[in-house]
């Protein structure tokens, strides 16, 4: 698989250098990725430039037409798309494909919306409010889930009349640089650009004179370089950043009813979801028999390579973040009782088997970090204020749920959470007609809803006199 390529001006090219892409279920190179030298994301944005004009001109409907024709390919060549995810990023097939086909789907949603322009008279003056597009978008997207996140940003972005230089990580670049080659010829030459590169091509991005926005999902860390970067020009920035949710568990919840939907709330791509349940409160009542489900259902996980349909859970999707989850795993065993998981199969690859951390109270890195792996901390409360606390004493702010069978009482503690989205029974719901954006440190505005192109454009006030009456 070496004939990934960049997309520069709708030409599809080598990159000035390349670098190996690691498939984490074997910790083997198994192809090359072009890497674009500062030179290339110079010519990438030279041709965003050239092209915005014409595609933020034309109309609405012929953009939306664009996106929608984007859309079908992913679709058609979900398959491909699939296989290639599962070998870079390690979820298993069905999960790839399932990227593939919400990724279709939220380019088919956000291509379904439109700027709204208010006019409105306002003590002898006419006020039309319109929305114009910021230029050349940058869209860079963390190596979690490489199809949906980017579909979060490139539709509202080009549907906006933004032209876009798509930025993958470079842990996972081959089935962003695959859609390349699907969509050279779909859409006018230079409105989408897609480019990998070494580790420094994100900061040139962030730096680049030529760039008017930065979309950038990722860490808390590197979202704070990104906003440093940013100021430079005064770019807009859209930040969705890292998060350590935390889950509350009610005294009048039901365990075995809950438990599934809580093990895959907390383990989804295992566990490196921006929203997975990071942080578990289980009030002391329930405390064990919550315990108890879950332990049960990590026991029965079958890990493996995500080729093998039987597998249910991939490896870790690289080896950086597999020591960092394996740290976290000793630090629980430091604080706490492992009660399922907490060991690594033999064989290579970064396999982790789901973990569960027991009798562990706030305090110590398992709880207070983001892990972003398969290992779940799980604490216990008996005082609702008390909960509250705890659950809102972390820096970040991405998601939070409440867990009861009494829909008034868990909205009460649901209005007290400090979070972007707090969910009710479910964790981690997203559609594409929902706004999604974190609180403090989990970022800055937000994606998808009915605003998402608000993001992607700038209000544009016109200011006459009214006419006379
Ligand atoms: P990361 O911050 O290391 O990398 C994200 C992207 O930024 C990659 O493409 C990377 O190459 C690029 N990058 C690196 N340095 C940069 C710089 N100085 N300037 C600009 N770009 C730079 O994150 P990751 O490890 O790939 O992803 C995991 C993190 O992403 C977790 O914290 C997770 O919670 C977060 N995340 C957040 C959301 C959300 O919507 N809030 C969604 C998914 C993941």
């Amino acid at each position: 698989m070496n004939n990934a390529r960049l997309l520069i001006n709708g030409r599809l090219v080598t990159g000035d250098s390349s670098a190996e892409v690691i498939n984490p279920a074997t910790g083997q190179a198994f192809a090359h990725a072009p890497v674009a030298s500062r030179n290339q994301l110079d010519l990438a944005v030279q041709s965003a430039r050239a092209a915005m004009p014409v595609w933020r001109e034309m109309p609405i409907h012929v953009r939306r037409e664009s996106l929608i024709a984007v859309a079908a390919l992913l679709e058609s060549n979900a398959d491909a798309l699939a296989r290639l995810l599962t070998m870079e990023q390690g979820k298993p097939l069905v999960e790839s494909r399932r990227e593939v086909t919400v990724s279709a789907s939220f380019f088919r949603a956000l291509a379904s919306l439109d700027f709204t322009t208010n006019q409105y008279d306002s003590d002898g003056r006419r006020i039309w409010l319109r929305r114009r597009p910021l230029g050349v978008a940058a869209a860079i997207v963390p190596w979690n889930f490489p199809l949906v996140l980017m579909s979060m940003k490139v539709p509202a972005a080009l549907l906006a009349g933004n032209t876009v230089i798509l930025k993958p990580s470079p842990t996972t670049p081959l089935s962003t640089l695959m859609i390349g080659q699907l969509i050279a010829e779909v859409l006018p030459a230079g409105v989408l650009n897609i480019i990998n590169g070494a580790p420094e091509l994100g900061a040139w991005i962030t730096a680049h004179a030529g760039i008017d926005k930065i979309s950038f999902t990722g860490s808390t860390e590197t979202g704070i370089r990104v906003m440093a970067g940013a100021a430079t020009s005064l770019k807009r920035i859209t930040l969705e950043l890292g998060g350590n949710d935390p889950a509350i568990v009610l005294d009048d919840a039901d365990p075995k009813a809950i438990a599934p939907a809580l093990f895959a709330s907390a383990f989804q791509n295992n566990g490196q979801t921006c929203i997975a349940i990071k942080r578990l409160y289980v009030h002391d009542r329930l405390y064990d028999a919550v315990c108890d489900e879950l332990v049960a259902i990590a026991d029965q996980a079958r890990i493996g390579d995500g080729m093998n349909p039987v597998n249910r859970f991939g490896p870790v999707q690289n080896e950086i973040q597999y020591r960092k989850v394996l740290e976290f795993i000793e630090e629980g065993k430091l604080h706490g009782n492992v009660a399922a998981g907490g060991y690594v199969p033999d064989g290579p690859g970064f396999f982790i088997r789901p973990t569960i951390v027991r009798d562990i109270v706030d305090g110590n890195r398992l709880v207070d970090e983001e892990q972003f792996g398969p290992v779940l901390p799980i604490m216990r409360f008996d005082n609702i204020d008390d909960v509250v606390a705890r659950a809102n004493r972390s820096p970040h702010g991405l998601g939070s749920s409440v867990w009861s069978c009494n829909a008034a009482k868990a909205h009460d503690v649901a209005i007290r959470l400090e979070a972007g989205t707090v969910w009710i029974n479910k964790h981690g719901d997203l559609s594409p007609d929902i706004p999604f954006g974190g609180a403090r440190m989990s970022g800055i505005g937000t994606e998808l809803g009915p605003h998402a192109l608000d993001e992607f454009s700038q209000l544009h006030v016109i200011n006459a006199n009214a006419p006379a009456t």
